[in-house]
């Protein structure tokens, strides 16, 4: 035996095109494992409301469904990785998006799993379309297939939903033509790794949960 597993093997990618459920499988693998989630969308929607000079240079890219510019999103999740939260383990939703992000991230650290989230391309537009957000603590929910228990009310904080600005039709059609130009050639980027872990992202919540859980613990 070599003693304990260190460094930890949660160091953890998720991939996947709008609308897979990353958001919430970001928050429920989290939660599990007892590591950081960073969502570099929820990070730039932070400072777009915060008005500070990143939001400011992000919020047209973000109104059209374009990715924002590689060195802005890199310098972010650069700052993130180097608290000390993440010494234990990070899920990473949304982050990288181009190859030029996978490959700084590999400057920084290594990588255990990329978790290829894939589903029926038909099933994206609705599920982003019925997507609602809480503004406050950003849980997420689904009018058909994730509903808050009283309409329109946040479970965990009473805040009123609301729907993401880019989660109307027009622009969920950019960010589905972004990340089908400039995020899934990463799949084969991490490929040749070793590490990317193939999960069905269809079906019931739980169930998705616990096809990510294990993939996860593969070695
Ligand atoms: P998300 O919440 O992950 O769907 O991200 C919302 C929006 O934030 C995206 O449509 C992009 O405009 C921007 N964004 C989030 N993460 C990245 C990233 N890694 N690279 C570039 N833009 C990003």
């Amino acid at each position: 035996m070599s003693g304990a597993a260190f460094p930890p093997r949660m160091r953890v990618i998720l991939l996947g095109p709008p609308g897979a459920g990353k958001g919430t499988q970001a928050a429920r693998l989290a939660e599990h494992f007892r590591v950081a989630r960073i969502s570099t969308g929820d990070i730039l929607r932070r400072n777009v409301s915060g008005g500070t000079a990143l939001g400011k240079q992000a919020d047209a890219f973000m109104k059209a469904g374009k990715l924002v510019p590689d060195d802005l999103v890199i310098e972010m999740v650069k700052a993130r990785l180097a608290e000390p939260d993440c010494r234990g383990g990070f899920i990473l939703d949304g982050f990288p998006r181009t190859v030029a992000q996978a490959e700084a991230l590999a400057k920084i650290t290594t990588i255990d799993h990329v978790v290829n989230m894939f589903l029926e391309p038909e099933e994206l537009l609705k599920r982003s379309i019925g997507r609602r957000v809480c503004p406050k603590c950003e849980a997420v929910y689904h009018i058909l297939s994730n509903p808050p228990k009283v309409d329109g009310v946040c479970n965990r904080c009473g805040t009123t939903l609301i729907q993401r600005t880019d989660d109307a039709r027009e622009v969920v059609e950019a960010r589905i033509l972004e990340f089908e130009s400039r995020t899934a050639p990463l799949v084969e980027f991490y490929r040749k790794k070793g590490v990317v872990r193939q999960v069905y992202a269809a079906g019931i919540i739980d169930e998705i949960s616990h096809r990510l859980f294990e993939a996860v613990k593969a070695p």
